[in-house]
C-alpha cells in the first residue's frame, strides 16, 4: 500500500490550496483496508476521494488521511436492475459504463470530478438528480472498522448532506437501475455541453462553494445578484462564469478562501438578511 508522509495537500485537492497532511494512507484492496482498522477507528482519521469538495487549511492535517482513490477500481452489472461499484471509481466512468450499456439514470454523474465514495457521502447531484436516488445498499466501514452492508434506508440522507456519525468510509454500492425507464442518448452530451458553457470546469476550483439556499434560487444567482461577481481576495476569486464557483489563480491560500467565504456571506445577510451555508468541506 502507497504512503505519503508529509506531502502537501495542494497534490490531492482540486483546487489546490492546504498545507501539508501529516500521513496518507492509499488502500488498494480489501487486505490494505484490513491493515487500517485501527486507524479507521480514530475519531480524527478522514476519509478522501479525489478531493474535488475539500480543503484543508494553510496549517495542513496532523491526523491520519486514508484516501480512496487507489482503491481497485470495480463496476459489473448485477442481474436485470443492480450495478455494483467500488468507491474509488470516478463518477464520470460510473456514467459512461451506465451509458454504453444503454441504462438510463446516471447520465448527471458524469461531469462530477470525485469518486462514487466522496459522491454517496455528499449526496452529489446535478440537473435535479442526487446520487442516493440511485443507491439501494452500501458497504461501509463503520466506527468500530467493521466492514458492514447497509440499505438505503439506514441513512439520513438530505440536499448535499449524508449523516455519517457510525460510519467511517463508503467501500462500494449496488445502484439499481431500471429498464423500462426511457434511455435518451443524447442526455450525457447534453449534460456536459450544459455544464462546460456554463461552469469553470478547466480551472482550480472546488465545485460550488455554498448550497443553494432553496429550490428557487441558486447561491450563484444571489452572487450575481448582489453585484458580487467581481470580489477576490488574494489568490482566490469568484469565477465569473458561474459565481458559486470560486478560482485559485495559483497564489491563493486557504485563509484567503475563508476569508472570501466570509466576506461574501456577510454582504449577502447584510443585503438580503440571508444566511448561505458551505457546501464545500474545510478541514
Ligand atoms: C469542476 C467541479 C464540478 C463539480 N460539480 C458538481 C456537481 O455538479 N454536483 C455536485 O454535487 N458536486 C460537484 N462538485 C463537487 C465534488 O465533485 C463532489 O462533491 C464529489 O462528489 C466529491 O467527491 P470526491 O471523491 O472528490 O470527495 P472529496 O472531495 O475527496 O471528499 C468530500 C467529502 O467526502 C468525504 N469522503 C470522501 N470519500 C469518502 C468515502 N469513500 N467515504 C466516506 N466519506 C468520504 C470527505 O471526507 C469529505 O468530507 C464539483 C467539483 C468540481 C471541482
Amino acid at each position: 500500500m502507497k504512503i505519503e508522509k508529509n506531502i502537501p495537500l495542494t497534490k490531492y485537492t482540486t483546487i489546490r490550496i492546504g498545507g501539508n497532511a501529516k500521513i496518507i494512507y492509499f488502500p488498494e484492496n480489501t487486505n490494505d483496508l484490513k491493515k487500517l482498522e485501527s486507524i479507521f477507528t480514530r475519531e480524527k482519521t478522514l476519509v478522501i476521494g479525489n478531493g474535488s469538495n475539500i480543503v484543508f487549511k494553510d496549517k495542513g492535517y496532523k491526523y491520519d488521511l486514508i484516501c480512496l482513490k487507489r482503491l481497485k477500481k470495480s463496476l459489473s452489472i448485477i442481474g436485470s436492475k443492480n450495478i455494483y461499484a467500488s468507491a474509488g471509481t470516478s463518477c464520470a466512468r460510473l456514467a459512461k459504463y451506465a451509458y454504453n450499456n444503454s441504462i438510463p439514470g446516471f447520465e448527471f454523474l458524469h461531469g462530477i470530478p470525485g469518486t462514487i465514495g466522496g459522491s454517496l457521502r455528499m449526496n452529489a447531484g446535478a440537473f435535479g438528480s442526487e446520487i442516493w436516488d440511485l443507491v439501494e445498499y452500501v458497504t461501509v466501514i463503520n466506527n468500530k472498522s467493521k466492514l458492514v452492508k447497509l440499505s438505503k434506508k439506514d441513512f439520513r440522507i438530505s440536499y448535499r448532506k449524508v449523516d455519517m456519525r457510525k460510519n467511517k468510509a463508503f467501500i462500494d454500492v449496488y445502484f439499481k437501475f431500471n429498464r423500462n425507464k426511457k434511455f435518451d442518448k443524447e442526455l450525457l452530451d447534453t449534460y456536459m455541453d450544459k455544464r462546460t458553457s456554463t461552469q469553470p470546469t478547466n480551472q482550480w476550483s472546488s465545485g460550488c462553494i455554498f448550497k443553494n439556499p432553496n429550490t428557487k434560487i441558486s447561491a450563484s444567482k444571489i452572487i450575481d445578484e448582489a453585484n458580487l461577481s467581481k470580489t477576490r481576495i488574494g489568490g482566490i476569486y469568484v469565477s465569473k462564469k458561474h459565481c458559486n464557483y470560486f478560482i485559485n489563480d495559483g497564489t491563493g491560500t486557504c485563509k484567503d478562501l475563508e476569508d472570501l467565504i466570509f466576506s461574501i456571506k456577510k454582504d449577502i445577510y447584510d443585503q438580503y438578511n440571508m444566511k448561505i451555508e458551505n457546501e464545500v468541506c474545510i478541514y
